[in-house]
């Protein structure tokens, strides 16, 4: 798989519109998105595996072998984040989403160990309004057991029912568990996103 680091942007307005489908991932500050996105694309360093969480807040875009962009949006809900701050993000992420055509789907990312919080049933409630495709993925499996995993997931199969029937995906980045099931689930909604017409 190629991927290549396209820009860091500041505002939706920067992220290119070429008529590539583009998958945007979501989730909590710290909860192993860059890992994952790391995983996924088969680079140790794409995205930036991070031990001072919150310090992220722009869109990062990938073009994943020049078929598709990756776009990496600021995690949210770091709670010693300023206000203003919290809500600087919340406007980029929500006018990112709001704004381009292209978007096919969100990866919206759960650690496994803990619960839905707020942050994400207002994400998942803003998605689901603006109908927006979700995939909910339950990343850092390998911290459980396996019996523990099967506990986590009853769980969270329950909490995301209203908002993504599919199940979540369960994944690993230390162990890619769940590797190749999400990359077949972005393949298969970046093949239905709309064509651009042909020049
Ligand atoms: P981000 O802030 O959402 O981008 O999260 P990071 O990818 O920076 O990960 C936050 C912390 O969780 C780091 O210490 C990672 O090493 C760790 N982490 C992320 N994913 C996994 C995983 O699948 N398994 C384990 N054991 N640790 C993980």
């Amino acid at each position: 798989m190629s991927a290549d680091f396209v820009i860091s942007a500041a505002k939706p307005a920067q992220v290119p519109r070429d008529g590539l489908p583009q998958v945007a991932f979501a989730g909590r500050s710290n909860v192993g998105k860059s890992s994952l996105l790391n995983a996924l694309t088969g680079r140790k360093r794409l995205a930036h595996v991070s031990g001072t969480p919150g310090r992220t807040r722009l869109l990062n875009v990938y073009r994943i072998n020049n078929a598709m962009y990756f776009v990496d949006l600021p995690g949210y809900g770091f709670a010693k984040a300023p206000r203003a701050m919290r809500e600087q993000w919340g406007r980029l992420i929500t006018a990112y989403l709001r704004t381009s055509p292209d978007l096919c789907a969100v990866v919206a990312i759960f650690d496994i160990r803990r619960e839905l919080s707020g942050d994400d049933e207002d994400l998942l409630h803003w998605l689901a309004a603006h109908r927006i495709p979700i995939m909910a993925v339950l990343t850092k499996a390998d911290k459980l057991s396996r019996m523990r995993q099967q506990v986590a997931l009853r769980y969270w199969a329950g909490a995301l029912a209203p908002w993504s029937p599919a199940g979540p995906v369960l994944f690993s980045a230390t162990t890619r568990t769940g590797r190749d099931e999400l990359l077949g689930l972005i393949a298969e909604a970046a093949a239905r996103a709309p064509r651009p017409p042909q020049e």
